[in-house]
């Protein structure tokens, strides 16, 4: 069987940027030419709520998917999951140019084991998130695209499972003519209202519910096996990222905030994460703790509700901390510190 389709689902940039377009542009031109391929372009993903046709189109790719996007691929990757789009994690070989010399870096962190709790109901697809920041050029990105189709065939045909249906109905017809009319590129197309929201990164986030303490807008809740869920995304206050400070495993992203460390920048890269973790943690963990208080307080506030300082929900982490294992963002920590940044 070599009829196995992957998804391309190309995320539009916010606004009109000229440059942003015409890269989007001519990757949809050159995939759409590629057999084997189903290329859909939905607006920003981090904008589309459960209502939106771009959802209810994401919903129904059953099998592989390639999601190209402006986000860092971590952000993308779990707020699909918590959308329920799910899948496992397709590891991408696509480098920004300021990585490329990360392995002759000293101070490069070996990746660890992710000791989170997990995704949930994991769909038996994998999901690949590519950058669309990385490269100003259509090129890298058709080059992986295909070894990762190729990659996603080859598994496919491992499985030498007998297919007998094609799921993987393209519902979008207009990119390579296909006859589905449930989804015109107008509907899919629809420009979005912005969102701003918590995104957990379930690989890192090992449940230990301080966010959910710490936060006193209601966005956290837990679901039926008592695992953290951003219940009220809607409910978070907008450009404000407090919890992600006080997450002690880093697992909460906001990907629209300025600080790559806070949006989701790939965990390990030392060289891009160096500056902005210094300034995120401060080199001491009470420091960012008082910037999330503060910042929770001008909401609070600005709700016209009474400021709670550091007397409600403030974590515990310290006193408990000292005996996990130290994962590759603590010991980047420690190594910051020791250069006394
Ligand atoms: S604070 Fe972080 S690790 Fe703890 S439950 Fe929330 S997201 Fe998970
Ligand atoms: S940023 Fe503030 S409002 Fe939003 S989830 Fe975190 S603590 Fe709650």
């Amino acid at each position: 069987m070599s009829h196995h389709r992957v998804t391309i689902v190309l995320s539009q940039a916010q606004g009109k940027n000229p440059a942003k377009r015409a890269l989007e542009e001519s990757l949809v031109a050159a995939l759409i030419m590629e057999p084997g391929l189903d290329v859909s372009v939905i607006p920003y993903l981090y904008d589309i709520d459960e209502e939106h046709t771009g959802r209810l189109f994401l919903e129904s790719v059953q099998g592989d998917m390639v999601v190209l996007s402006w986000l860092f691929p971590r952000a993308a990757f779990w707020l699909l999951d918590r959308d329920g789009i799910k899948g496992h994690w397709g590891e991408t070989q696509l480098k920004p140019a300021a990585d490329e010399n990360e392995d002759e870096d000293e101070t490069t962190v070996e990746p660890e084991p992710a000791k989170g709790i997990g995704a949930l109901h994991v769909a038996d697809r994998h999901i690949y998130c590519l950058d669309l920041r990385d490269f100003n050029a259509p090129d890298p990105y058709l080059v992986e695209i295909r070894r990762i189709a190729d990659e996603c065939r080859t598994r496919q045909h491992a499985k030498a499972k007998p297919v007998l249906v094609d799921l993987n109905l393209n519902l979008n017809g207009q990119a390579n003519g296909a006859s589905s009319p449930a989804f015109t590129p107008e509907q899919l197309l629809q420009t979005p209202g912005r969102r701003w929201y918590p995104v957990i990164d379930y690989s890192r986030c090992t449940n230990c519910l301080e966010c959910l303490d710490f936060c006193l807008f209601g966005v956290y809740g837990v679901d039926q096996f008592d695992r953290i869920v951003t219940e009220n995304q809607d409910q978070c206050k907008k450009g404000c990222p407090a919890c992600s400070r006080v997450c002690p495993e880093h697992a909460i992203m906001f990907p629209e905030y300025k600080t790559p460390a806070i949006a989701g920048a790939p965990v390990g890269a030392i060289g891009g994460l160096k500056i902005d973790l210094s300034k995120l943690f401060g080199g001491d963990v009470k420091d960012a703790l008082a910037q999330a208080v503060d910042e929770r307080d001008r909401e609070l506030v600005a709700d016209g509700r009474q400021a709670v300082g550091m007397a409600v929900g403030i974590p515990k982490r310290q006193a408990d901390k000292p005996d996990q294992p130290k994962d590759d963002l603590d010991k980047l920590m420690d190594a910051l510190d020791d250069l006394n940044l």
